[in-house]
């Protein structure tokens, strides 16, 4: 293994970074990089619109569909210490969008295999710390251009392994090339966080630097099988821990393939360890290792908090850094476009089925409007194209598994009994539709705000709509509520608008967005993150204080 050195470079200060302006006197003896690559987002089928070329995303998604399902099927190892890993347990994954087309065999991992992949970590900790910047950076650099290279098959993967139509499975390689692209930015912009801070008192050198904890376990969920399972890992590793990642068992083929990209990329051995299984065969021995320093976790809230607990009971002092759920809520104001609001909630509900954590799922309406908002919202929803993930058209996709089929059947029964269901709350199973899990877009009323449907994360594409008298009652019933992801205001007051910013409980904000009334963050504009049992840290995924949480402070003083 090649380790470099931090060559002929000065640490920027923080005033650097920050101001610009060098606080000390103490004249540089170092060329420091303070000039980061320039980051833009990748966005590949805008990018395409706006060059009239529209035609050639679909042709070039349609043949890598091809050729992936030619590809389907095959059996596929864990990774660890660089070494591919049989297990002689194996589970078969099939596409949520065709149960009989079976996307391939993976090897089932259990406390043998992450005991084994921890230690080959642990072992691969010392040397991948001493990788400078650049040399990290090189490398991320390499996967974000293989990915780049391999856009097209990674989104058919994706769709035919998680479900996702075609434009959403091709952001959510996008937005896992942002996450490489923007990491790598962000370490060289902070010089990997390493500090000069001068002379403090005659004689004395100090430095500030943060360090990596050692080993991080990755824990990712289905819905977005590539952006978070690339950007978790690439979090943790661009700062210098190493990485026992586990993805979630529905969705472990996109993770074999870019733990394979990150080898191509140059990534030493052991530096990333895959071991595939289930949440507590593997999972829960994971967290639960000694030697797992800290762990980076998106998923439900009761898995999450689950995992920061165990974490506190074992005497663990490294960070849970954990992404959970959300039950987002939108304002619609008498003053709001009805028909922005409408499709920024249809968007925002049935995009991918409602299986984000981003999901619009209660709408507030004032008394004025939610007639006419509701009738327009049901039209909306019936007029969506439900049908297979590769379909050029389909809108709404199928469901992930059988667990969340028999959920959609529940709340929509308890939807009937408790409210009233406008449009959908059944299965579809129409023509081939019935090898997969296919389900109406559903629109609800007249379901109290203090209902179970109106308070807990379905994961599903189910709205709930409630009317309300002002903004006040609004706000109020948005923050009345466990979660604080994501929220949106749809109103063309400005006193409206700039009141429901202050006083709004969400990490993610956003006003008359027809495009999503909740749903579809950009990577450095539109950080990621949650407050209250959304997340744990407060800090979030593609912002500019995410990177630090992966590592360790040190001072350090010298007498010269
Ligand atoms: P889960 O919490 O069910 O699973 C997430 C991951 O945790 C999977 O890899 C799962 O493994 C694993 N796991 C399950 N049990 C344990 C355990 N005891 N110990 C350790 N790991 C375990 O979530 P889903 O995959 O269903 O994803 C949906 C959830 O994720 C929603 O709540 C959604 O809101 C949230 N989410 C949050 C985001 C955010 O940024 N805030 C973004 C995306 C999703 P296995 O698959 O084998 O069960």
């Amino acid at each position: 293994m090649q380790v470099r050195s931090a060559g002929e470079t000065r640490m920027p200060t923080p005033s650097d970074i920050f101001y610009g302006t060098p606080i000390y006197n103490t004249p540089p003896t170092h060329r420091y990089n303070v000039q980061p690559r320039e980051f833009n987002n990748e966005l590949t089928y805008l990018t395409q619109q706006q060059a009239d070329n529209v035609e050639a995303f679909h042709q070039a998604y349609e043949e890598a569909v091809k050729s992936v399902r030619e590809s389907l099927g095959g059996s596929h190892p864990l990774q660890i210490n660089g070494e591919a890993v049989e297990t002689g347990d194996t589970f078969t994954v099939t596409s949520p969008g065709n149960q009989n087309l079976e996307i391939g065999e993976f090897a089932e991992g259990s406390e043998r295999e992450v005991e084994a992949a921890v230690s080959a970590a642990k072992a691969a900790a010392p040397d991948w710390e001493t990788f400078d910047v650049d040399s990290r950076v090189e490398i991320f650099q390499n996967a974000a251009d293989i990915m780049r290279d391999r856009k097209y098959e990674l989104a058919a993967t994706v769709s035919l392994e998680n479900g996702k139509n075609r434009t959403e499975a091709m952001a959510d390689v996008d937005e896992a090339i942002d996450f490489l692209d923007f990491y790598s930015s962000e370490f060289e912009r902070a010089n990997g966080y390493e500090f000069d801070t001068g002379e403090p008192t005659p004689g004395q050198h100090t430095t500030n630097l943060l360090r990596p904890y050692g080993v991080f376990a990755v824990i990712s969920p289905f819905n977005f099988p590539m952006a978070l399972f690339v950007g978790m890992s690439a979090g943790a590793l661009i700062t210098g821990n190493t990485v026992v990642a586990k993805p979630a068992s529905t969705t472990p083929l996109v993770a074999r393939k870019y733990v394979d990209i990150l080898e191509e990329a140059g990534l030493p051995d052991g530096v990333l360890n895959l071991v595939m299984g289930g949440g507590s065969d593997v999972g829960q021995p994971l967290v639960e290792h000694e030697d797992v320093s800290g762990v980076a976790f998106t998923g439900s809230r009761g898995v999450g908090l689950h995992i920061q607990e165990s974490f506190m009971e074992l005497g663990k002092r490294g960070p849970v850094i954990a992404e959970l759920g959300g039950k987002n809520p939108v304002i619609v104001s008498d003053t709001a476009d009805i028909d922005e609001a409408v499709e920024g909630v249809k968007n925002g509900a049935f995009s991918f089925s409602g299986q984000k954590c981003s999901a619009t799922s209660r709408v507030y309406v004032y008394e004025s409007v939610i007639d006419e908002f509701t009738d327009k919202l049901v039209t909306e929803a019936e007029e969506l194209t439900i049908g297979p993930a590769t379909d050029r058209d389909t809108f709404v996709s199928p469901l992930i598994n059988d667990g969340a089929l028999e959920d959609y059947q529940e709340i929509t029964e308890q939807a009937r009994n408790d409210g009233t269901v406008h449009t959908g709350g059944n299965v579809v199973t129409d023509g081939d539709l019935d090898a997969g899990r296919f389900v109406e877009p559903t629109v609800v009323t007249d379901i109290p705000h203090e209902h179970e449907l109106a308070r807990e994360e379905h994961f599903l594409p189910f709205v709930t709509i409630h009317p309300v008298s002002g903004l006040e009652e609004g706000i109020e019933k948005s923050n009345d509520s466990e979660y604080g992801l994501c929220a949106g205001l749809f109103s063309t007051d400005e006193t409206e608008i700039d009141h429901w910013f202050d006083e709004i409980e969400s990490g993610m904000c956003y006003v008359n967005r027809n495009q999503s009334a909740t749903t579809g963050a950009l990577v450095q504009a539109q950080p990621f993150g949650g407050w209250k049992f959304s997340g744990t840290t407060g800090k979030f995924a593609g912002g500019y204080w995410y990177l630090q949480q992966f590592m360790r402070e040190q001072s350090r003083t010298r007498v010269e």
